[in-house]
């Protein structure tokens, strides 16, 4: 199975961390401290002032320790190590292709004329004059759902295996995914990269197109995951029940094994992910994730946080509702944190071009009381069933449902097309077309089907990715 155990991986991090400040392999830095601070959302360098404090050598000093030529060799060894860190930071800022940031902290640091920070900031000179801009207008948005963690449950012949066949990837087919875009040059950005909402001088609103900097060969892209509520539908059938926060501070996930006991580790999209950038901090483009997608009647992130679940006596069961709602919260903070970017699904996973007018406001409106409270602002949606509110041509913003969405504060809205790119970036707002990565896609992507349809030959050969074990369609 996937690769759980990120408690261990993260003591082999902590490990590495204090082999390299004691003495050894420089070389790896760059990329450990890398991906240490992507974690942190950008904020500071994660456990690395731990370590630091922990490996100063044998017991607190109280003062009257040994003076002279001693004191000035500790001395030198303390601005080693804090210009170590500064060169650490810069080279996590730079694995994420903030050259500018990395430049600027060590230009403005205590150890600008150093030889060591002459030259980083050369090196990193030198590869950003080389970054080119990613066109806005054409950058790929793929989607998925829950990842399937236990094949054999999810595929094991009951009402939902169809369904499931045919939305759904596995986790190993995830993994394999995310080798090969990352080999095909492709890094993660956020929606909000690509185009930005931006205030002028007058005060007046408008959109502009984001400067996406990166280096030749590699592509922007954004990935998102719908639905990720864990619903009940889903219980027994092979999929994590919720999304926690770990032990180390970072999100991680709950699933139910066998024998009934609670498992955490990384049993869906978010924890593989956050893995994969621990390996490779060259996926994400200045601390960005993916898009996580959120209908309310079920609750989200496995919390049940919809107030059917009071009006159906769970309190009577000992669910604590008002609990549930505060560790959504958190979890949602942490996400953010972390640098995903949360959405709306709909309240109800509702077709919201096709539903009466009046229903639409209801959901769009229970949708913002019930769920934005618990993960915050929010100014994407990605409309279910690939439903949308126009048609293929630049939104009609006279048009009632844009602008009652508009004026809920969405500015984001995403479809579902095949197409490689489909981006409209209006005056206030962006729209994107999503590209579904699950079981039908891919089927009928691969030559046995009798189609082979290329859809997705830009990101991945289907051929290795797809799990051959998994049962013929419509069985
Ligand atoms: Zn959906």
């Amino acid at each position: 199975m996937i690769n759980l155990l990120r408690q261990r991986q993260t003591g082999h991090i902590i490990k590495l961390l204090l082999y390299i400040i004691l003495g050894g392999g420089m070389a790896a830095l760059p990329v450990v401290i890398g991906s240490m601070y992507l974690h942190s959302g950008m904020g500071h360098v994660y456990g690395v002032s731990c370590v630091y404090a922990d490996s100063g050598g044998g017991p607190r000093g109280d003062g009257s320790g040994p003076v002279g030529a001693e004191d000035g060799r500790r001395e030198a060894k303390a601005g080693d190590k804090e210009l170590e860190e500064c060169l650490a930071r810069a080279a996590a800022l730079a694995a994420g292709y903030d050259y500018d940031a990395a430049i600027a902290l060590l230009s403005d640091s205590a150890y600008a004329e150093s030889a060591k920070a002459q030259a980083a900031v050369s090196e990193y000179r030198a590869v950003k004059s080389t970054l080119v801009r990613a066109d806005p207008g054409a950058i790929t948005h793929i989607f998925f759902h829950t990842l399937i963690m236990d094949p054999s449950k999810a595929f094991d012949g009951d009402a939902w295996e169809k369904k499931y066949w045919q939305v759904m990837v596995t986790g190993e087919e995830f993994q394999k995914i995310l080798q090969s875009l990352y080999e095909r040059g492709f890094v993660l950005v956020q929606m909000h990269d690509i185009a930005y909402e931006t205030t002028a001088e007058d005060g007046s609103v408008c959109f502009k197109e984001g400067d996406i900097m990166l280096p030749p060969g590699k592509k922007a892209l954004v990935m998102s995951q719908d639905d990720v509520c864990y619903y009940e539908y889903m219980e027994g059938d092979g999929f994590a029940s919720r999304i926690v926060i770990g032990e180390d501070g970072r999100p991680a996930c709950e699933m139910r094994l066998d024998d009934g006991s609670i498992a955490v580790g990384s049993y869906d999209l978010v924890p593989i992910l956050e893995d994969f950038i621990d390996e490779h901090p060259d996926f994400s483009y200045r601390g960005a994730r993916a898009v996580l997608t959120f209908t309310g009647y079920n609750g989200i992130l496995g919390y049940r946080t919809a107030p059917s679940y009071v009006d159906i006596g769970y309190v009577d069961i000992g669910f604590d509702y008002e609990q549930e709602r505060e560790d959504a919260a958190r979890v949602a903070e942490c996400l953010k944190a972390c640098g995903y970017e949360l959405a709306s699904h709909t309240w109800g996973h509702r077709n919201m071009g096709l539903m009466p007018l009046e229903d639409f406001i209801r959901d769009t409106d229970q949708w913002e009381e019930q769920v934005e409270p618990l993960i915050g602002p929010c100014d994407i949606i990605a409309f279910p069933f690939g439903s949308d509110i126009g048609d293929w041509h630049p939104y009609d913003t006279k048009n009632e449902r844009f602008q009652y969405l508009y004026s809920k504060g969405f500015r984001y809205f995403c479809n579902v097309d095949s197409s490689q790119y489909y981006i409209q970036i209006g005056e206030k707002h962006m729209r994107q077309g999503r590209r579904n990565i699950d079981g039908i896609r891919m089927y009928y992507d691969l030559p046995e089907s009798g189609l082979g349809n290329g859809h997705l030959s830009d990101l991945f050969d289907v051929g290795e990715i797809y799990d051959r074990s998994r049962p013929l369609p419509v069985r």
